[in-house]
């Protein structure tokens, strides 16, 4: 048998990478891990984390407002974006360092540099090359490339994390994930902001009237949302810059943010060369267990592009692990992955959309409620919350919740579980709830929308 250096190496020190390595060496294997930049990867770095504080910052200007009906006087507010992008970089530096520790901890070796694949038990960093009886990739995404002129006038989500100054106006290219939780993080800010979609409903690939709803939401917050409409050209002029749509229209604005989905970061990685098949985006063909076609080489988590989501890039991480050091061959079960949208109101579902339900299962009960949650009551703020619950009438299992509304990523967590586990519309029913919550709404939902109405919505 050939004598490695490693029985594992990472390509990749993000969430999936990081567990994959410590999980592997936790059970006595021996592991390095590449990393080109700093420990963590998007998700710590620029996504989720920072995003999340940025989502928290921009909410205080409403948390003042509404303080206002319950008696709180606040003086007049001013905000610093410098503090709060130092105070966030400290933060990450802190994480920076933990994730070193973890690694560091379980006896994974740290090497620092873009790594490539030479062949099959071979990656080489800065000119050193490291053999290993098994290469796990885990690279991955980069934002798609901009298409139209004056592409370099642009900033994505990685810049945004840095900006020297908060702009006065922007204008964002994109109508998912980060095109809606960074049009939040600005408004909030105060920020003049526009959301420029090409399709005529924001959030393609959610439950039709969450879409609905948020975009609502969106708008009577303040944000400009201009649909059908795609950038053709960003013009750099004397005050700032100018987008032109290709509907014609023009817009001027401080800064243009581009949030139009993330590819995966195949390149220089080597490979094709070493063999590896990659689609036409660039995603590694894995099969059920992560294995690509190179036996001795598997990838996990966005550059496999199949959920671009910390929590599913660590469970094939470990289901990884699992497979090659714990004699547990494992797969990862990609049903029912709830997922949260930070924006402003935020986004919370799990399962299957209206339309996927009706497609799978034919018959099907909906219940939807909109209403005031209680808190706003005094405040007078019209924000709406918006619950739906989706049932197979044959089973009478829930197999779809989707929210929008004040934590909605809390809520749908603990719901996750209850759909994950099958639970049926009378365990719901039957479930008491607690009181007073927006959450217990979805265990008081007793009358299904008329079969009519809601065919005709379809
Ligand atoms: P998304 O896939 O969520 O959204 C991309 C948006 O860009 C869509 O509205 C899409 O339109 C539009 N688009 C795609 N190509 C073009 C184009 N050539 N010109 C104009 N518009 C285009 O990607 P994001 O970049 O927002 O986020 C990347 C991924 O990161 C997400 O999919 C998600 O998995 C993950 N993420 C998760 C978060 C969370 O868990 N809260 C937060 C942020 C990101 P259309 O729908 O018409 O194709």
């Amino acid at each position: 048998m050939a004598e490695y250096d490693y029985d594992l190496f990472v390509i990749g020190a993000g969430s999936g990478g990081v567990r994959a390595a410590r999980f592997s060496a936790n059970a006595g294997a021996r592991v390095a891990v590449a990393e080109d930049s700093a420990m963590g990867g998007t998700c710590v770095n620029v996504g989720c984390i920072p995003k999340k504080l940025f989502v928290y910052a921009s909410h205080f200007h409403e948390d003042f407002a509404d303080s206002a009906a319950y008696g709180w006087t606040v003086k007049p507010d001013s905000f610093n974006w410098r503090t709060l992008v130092e105070n966030k970089n400290k933060e990450i530096t802190r994480l920076n360092g933990i994730y070193e520790r973890l690694l560091e901890g379980s006896g994974v070796t740290i090497v620092n540099g873009r790594a490539t694949v030479v062949d099959a038990h071979t990656v080489e960093v800065a000119g050193k090359d490291y053999t290993a009886e098994n290469i796990l990739v885990a690279a991955g995404s980069w934002p798609n490339d901009l298409r139209y002129e004056g592409g370099e006038h642009v900033i994505t989500s990685n810049e945004a994390f840095f900006l020297d100054e908060l702009p006065k106006s922007v204008i964002i290219e994109g109508g998912g994930y980060i095109a809606v939780e960074f049009a939040g993080i600005f408004n909030g800010l105060g920020v003049d902001t526009t959301l420029s979609y090409r399709g005529p409903l924001i959030m393609r690939g959610f439950d039709e009237d969450i879409r609905v709803h948020l975009q609502g939401e969106m708008e009577k917050k303040g944000i400009k949302i201009k649909l059908n409409a795609s950038f053709d050209k960003v013009e750099k002029t004397d005050n700032g810059l100018t987008v032109h749509f290709s509907d014609g229209t023009s817009q001027e604005t401080d800064t243009v943010m581009s949030a139009i989905g993330r590819r995966p970061k195949v390149d220089g990685l080597g490979l094709e060369e070493a063999g590896v098949e990659l689609k036409d985006n660039g995603a590694v063909v894995v099969d059920d267990y992560f294995r690509t076609t190179v036996p001795s080489i598997f990838a996990i988590g966005d550059i496999i592009d199949r959920y671009q989501l910390t929590p599913v890039a660590l469970a094939e991480g470990m289901a990884v692990s699992k497979t090659l050091y714990r004699d547990t061959p494992s797969t990862v079960d990609y049903e029912y992955i709830p997922t949260a949208v930070f924006s402003q109101p935020p986004i919370g579902t799990v399962g299957l959309m209206e339309h996927e339900a009706r497609e799978k299962y034919g018959d099907v009960s909906i219940f939807k409620s909109t209403f005031r949650t209680l808190k706003n009551t005094l405040t007078g703020s019209d924000e709406q919350t918006f619950m739906k619950m989706i049932v197979d009438k044959a089973s009478d299992k829930v197999v779809g919740i989707h929210m929008v509304g004040t934590d909605a990523g809390e809520m749908t967590q603990g719901f996750a579980v209850a759909l994950k586990a099958g639970a049926t519309k009378a365990v719901f029913d039957s479930t008491v709830g607690i009181h007073p919550t927006s959450a217990e709404e979805f265990v008081t939902m007793r009358e299904p929308v008329p079969e009519e109405t809601a065919k005709a919505a379809e």
